[in-house]
């Protein structure tokens, strides 16, 4: 689409005429520089032929205008003049033009130039087209992506960090912990008497009743560094970086309690009426040999000490001094 902005008709008139056997040829003659932009905006040529000198406009002010506005600033321009001066072309050519052609050109002139800027333009635009395609698929990738990573480090019932995102986690956190030389915390917490609440009430509703847990736990940690885990079952685990054994007793105990305070009823419990849940915590300064095993090894038998002393309780103490 080949767009001519010339003042004078005759003009117009010749240069279709060299264009009439082209017929993939498209021909637009303005005539009126003022309606320029408008008209290119509407029939978006792939280049223009613009003629330098016309009053009222110069050529030079109107290729400006072209190349500020968003819908032409990359159109092809061809200045048009009917003097072959230099200083015009410099102008011309700094102004932004991509061609210049001395008035009336050479018809084949004409046609391989028009033929070669419409064709750059197109291939342009193609290739924006493609890559604009190619930015949005790969935002959309990297969004699934993010996405996917997330659903594969959570538990699909709970809707908390699932046993392996946990066990990646507590390995980072044991590193940054023997570098920083901070305090690290472990809970691990057990429902009591869940065999017999599943008999009792069916697996669906004791489903339900996991999934309150897990969201009682979310609510009972607030730092961001803190991590909330399903460990198994009907088990869970906390981790608590920076935190000494008061601190993480501490927050055993308001989980420990806030279970209780839900009063999920558990008329088979040999506990209390209610759903109640045992829990071991264990902190310390992790040494460089320390393992993960050894962390939920200890909060672990601790769980088991609290099972074992009548259940619905917290039992603490520092790692190694067990
Ligand atoms: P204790 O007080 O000693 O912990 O007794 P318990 O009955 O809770 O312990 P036990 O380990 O014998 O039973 C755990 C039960 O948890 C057995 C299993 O049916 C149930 N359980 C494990 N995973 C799920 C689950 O995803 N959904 C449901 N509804 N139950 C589960
Ligand atoms: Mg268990
Ligand atoms: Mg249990």
């Amino acid at each position: 689409m080949v767009m001519l902005i010339d003042d004078q008709a005759i003009v117009g008139k010749l240069l279709q005429n060299m264009l009439a056997e082209h017929p993939d040829i498209c021909f637009h003659y303005c005539h009126n520089p003022s309606l320029a932009i408008d008209e290119a905006i509407s029939i978006q040529p792939t280049v223009i032929l613009l003629d330098l000198l016309m009053p009222g406009i110069n050529g030079l002010d109107l290729l400006k205008s072209i190349r500020q506005h968003p819908s032409t600033q990359d159109v092809p321009v061809i200045m048009l003049s009917t003097e072959d001066d230099p200083s015009a072309k410099v102008k011309a050519f700094e102004w932004g033009a991509n061609d210049y052609l001395v008035k009336l050109p050479d018809k084949i002139e004409l046609v391989a130039r028009l033929r070669h800027h419409s064709t750059a333009f197109i291939h342009k635009l193609q290739r924006d087209r493609v890559f604009d395609a190619l930015q949005k698929a790969q935002a959309e990738l990297e969004k699934q992506n993010i996405e996917l990573l997330r659903l594969s480090q959570l538990d699909g019932m709970t809707e908390i960090a699932n046993r392996r995102y946990f066990d990646e986690s507590i390995q980072i956190e044991l590193k940054r912990a023997v570098r920083s030389q901070l305090p690290m915390a472990v809970i691990m917490l057990d429902i009591d008497h869940f065999k017999t609440y599943n008999d009792t009430y069916g697996h669906l509703q004791g489903d339900d009743c996991l999934k309150t847990v897990a969201a009682i736990l979310k609510q009972q940690v607030h730092r961001p560094a803190d991590f909330v885990a399903r460990y198994g079952g009907e088990e869970f685990v906390v981790l608590l970086p920076e935190t000494e054994l008061a601190g993480a007793e501490q927050i055993a105990e308001n989980i420990r309690s806030a279970i209780f305070a839900e009063q999920i009823p558990h008329k088979a419990s040999k506990t209390a009426a209610y759903v109640t849940a045992s829990l071991g915590v264990t902190s310390g300064f992790p040494a460089s040999t320390d393992t993960a095993e050894q962390w939920l090894q200890q909060a672990d038998a601790l769980l088991y000490k609290a099972k074992q002393y009548g259940r619905n309780q917290v039992q603490a103490s520092p790692l190694r001094i067990f």
